[in-house]
């Protein structure tokens, strides 16, 4: 008995473990990301010191790199206080929404931004799919696939946005006919700070996805993705219609 009470300790601490190692390594990835941005907009803030004043040229220049790289710090920031909320397990804020009216919000969002780069169709189900989710959590998630889905898709593309439901789950799907995800990279795209090219993805921190699954999670729910390189992706958020320890 003794040894088996010394067994689940071992274990605990091993847990305990490696939840810290992965903290240190947020950390540290965290504190990467945000000083490539620092060291730009610093060196951008002196050229502009020592010359601005004399070229407007190079004025205009280094203010619009700094702005660019602050905006991306305060996307990251946000980034990541939403991943660390979820990390502390921010109570939901569940009640019953239509899926398919968050899907339809988002979507105009999403064409206003994408402008005429990429076309985002609707597709509007001929019914309502209710289901128990906090609602801006949810709109969150969906913006954060459609802008993916918008930033991996060259011009002229097309992205498709659906609802549905099966099985006792409420599903919104995101597709488009972007530049694909190759097979061995798809368990990847979802962990924190991953880019499957970092070159390509500018403005991107890797932390998109994970936020996403982060909230369907906790939702009792997941997001699957399909996808073909060269021809496009498929990702889908699934809700259970009832939370698991809901009783309405
Ligand atoms: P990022 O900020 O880089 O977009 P995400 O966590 O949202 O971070 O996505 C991680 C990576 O997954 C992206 O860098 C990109 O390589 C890939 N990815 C995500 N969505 C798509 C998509 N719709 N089409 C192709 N690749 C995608």
């Amino acid at each position: 008995r003794l040894e088996a009470a010394f067994a689940r300790r071992e274990e605990a601490l091993a847990r305990l473990e490696q939840a810290l190692s992965r903290q240190r390594r947020f950390a540290a990835d965290a504190s990467h990301e945000l000083r490539t941005p620092l060291t730009s907009i610093a060196g951008y803030a002196r050229m502009l010191q020592e010359w601005g004043l004399r070229d407007p040229q190079v004025a205009r220049e280094s203010a619009a790199t700094i702005l660019r790289e602050a905006e991306r710090m305060q996307g990251l920031t946000q980034g990541l206080l939403a991943l660390t909320r979820g990390d502390e397990g921010a109570p939901l804020q569940t009640e019953h929404h239509d899926l398919a009216a968050v899907a339809e919000e988002a979507s105009q969002t999403a064409q206003t931004a994408a402008g005429e780069k990429v076309t985002v169709e609707y597709l509007r189900p001929d019914h309502s799919v209710n289901a128990l989710f906090d609602r801006s959590r949810i709109q969150q998630t969906a913006s954060i696939l459609l802008d993916n889905a918008i930033r991996y898709t060259p011009q002229g593309g097309k992205v498709t946005v659906s609802v549905g439901e099966e099985n006792g789950w409420a599903e919104l799907e995101v597709s488009d006919t972007g530049v694909g995800i190759p097979k061995d990279q798809l368990p990847l795209i979802f962990e924190r700070f991953y880019r499957v090219d970092p070159s390509r993805a500018a403005g991107g921190a890797g932390l998109g996805l994970s936020i996403a699954r982060q909230i369907a999670e906790a939702h009792g729910g997941t997001i699957e993705v399909e996808s073909t390189p060269g021809e496009g992706s498929t990702f889908t958020l699934l809700l259970p219609k009832k939370l698991p320890d809901a009783t309405s």
